[in-house]
């Protein structure tokens, strides 16, 4: 069976063919500019040079059906026709408290994540144009969506909810989702296939430190804890993001500074962060090579950012009564050896000692960067969210067609 994977977002869309049976991605690309003129769309397929096609795409709908196109092309594609694409699944970003886990698309599906638009009013609402989209150009394909918060559905409420005026939550479901939930399941299962123990006797905390970062505890195998939040604003510094601060800044900074609610969350979204703290660079590889070359501010960013990761990371060990594994993924955790240095030269007390040498060894398999006689051991794992789609994309279809043959 092929899987294609979409992340749709308001004006661009990424996918990757898989096939199944060798869990090989046959192509991958994605189509930029939606909507805008000189929309791109570039695809890649592997020994293969890659392919950039300029044109005018308006709108979702026709980002996918370039997409189609392109993977059933005589010259550039890998399909004979489109009907060699069995299953669909999608990245959603917010499942609320209506999704603990993928689920294949009917109406009754798509009505709800339509419902929740208001919580995730920059992701959803793409997401579901690319269901619609798919929807009309492959109309007896199966669709799945693989939701960011469904992981974290098993959170207690001692862990998800605000200590506001729980009318908030009861009316307005206001409390923390947390996000990279696929990444958190897809790397705690792989470290606990590495490490040889049964996922439901572990203790972990995954750091997943990309672009948007976020920690989370996971006891037995299910979300106890994440720093994220109601959107994926709270918890660790981020590359352009503020993570946690105290709520009183904004009603202050609105003051102070004159400046409307909607500018005052832009700045905390889009100014914040690494970029704001360096004034460089909201790419960690760049506040790394500045803060070589002596720049102050670089490294006041690079401390601060380790620093809350640390924090939270003793937090979690706190909160679960002890940690087997500490697993460090995503853009600047799989790549940045000084980054996990830094954090972890702070949790000798947890009995964490790195090894210099594993870490700064470069691999794409996951691998253990303390010593031997380190009490906790702490890992690399690439995360891989795609793959994890396509898998609950390919299981759903296959429950569906062997309860239809029963
Ligand atoms: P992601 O959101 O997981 O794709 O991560 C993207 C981020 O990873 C980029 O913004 C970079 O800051 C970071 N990154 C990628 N490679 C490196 C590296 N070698 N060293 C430090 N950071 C890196």
């Amino acid at each position: 069976m092929n899987v294609l994977v979409i992340n749709a977002g308001s004006s661009s869309l990424k996918y990757q063919l898989y096939n199944m049976k060798t869990e090989d991605v046959l192509a991958k690309g994605r189509v930029e500019r939606i909507g805008m003129d000189s929309s791109i769309l570039t695809h890649e397929v592997e020994h293969q040079p890659e392919v950039r096609e300029v044109s005018e795409i308006l709108e979702h709908t026709t980002a996918i059906k370039k997409v189609l196109d392109m993977l059933t092309h005589r010259k550039f594609g890998v399909l004979r026709n489109i009907q060699d694409i069995q299953a669909v699944g999608h990245r959603v970003v917010h499942g609320g408290e209506s999704f603990s886990q993928s689920v294949l698309v009917d109406q009754e599906v798509k009505l709800e994540i339509r419902k929740l638009f208001d919580l995730a009013p920059l992701h959803n609402p793409a997401h579901m144009m690319g269901i619609v989209a798919v929807e009309t150009n492959l109309p007896d394909v199966p669709q799945a969506v693989v939701f960011d918060t469904a992981f974290h559905q098993s959170m207690p409420p001692s862990s998800y909810l605000y200590a506001i005026p729980t009318v908030l939550y009861r009316k307005h479901k206001i409390r923390r989702y947390g996000f990279h939930g696929t990444s958190h399941d897809y790397v705690s299962k792989r470290a606990a296939e590495f490490l040889g123990r049964p996922l439901e006797e572990l203790k972990i905390v995954t750091c997943h430190i990309g672009n948007g970062a976020s920690c989370a505890a996971i006891m037995h195998g299910k979300s106890y804890d994440t720093s994220m939040g109601m959107t994926p604003l709270e918890g660790l510094m981020m590359g352009t993001r503020s993570g946690d601060l105290d709520p009183a800044v904004v009603p202050f900074t609105i003051n102070k500074e004159d400046l409307t609610l909607n500018e005052v969350n832009s700045m905390l979204n889009k100014h914040s962060g690494l970029l704001a703290i360096s004034g460089i660079s909201s790419d960690m590889r760049e506040v790394v090579e500045a803060m070589g070359e002596g720049n102050e501010k670089a490294r006041l960013a690079f401390e601060m950012y380790a620093y809350r990761i640390r924090k939270y990371i003793g937090s979690y060990i706190a909160a679960m009564d002890g940690v087997d594994a500490i697993v460090f993924t995503a853009g600047v955790g799989e790549n940045s050896d000084a980054l996990r240095k830094e954090v972890c030269k702070g949790l000798t007390f947890f009995g964490v000692y790195l090894d210099g040498q594993r870490n700064a060894v470069r691999s794409q398999e996951p691998r253990r960067i303390t010593t031997d006689d380190s009490r906790v051991s702490v890992l690399v794992v690439p995360t891989n969210e795609e793959l994890l789609i396509a898998r609950d994309t390919f299981k759903l279809v296959q429950n569906r067609s062997e309860k239809k043959s029963e």
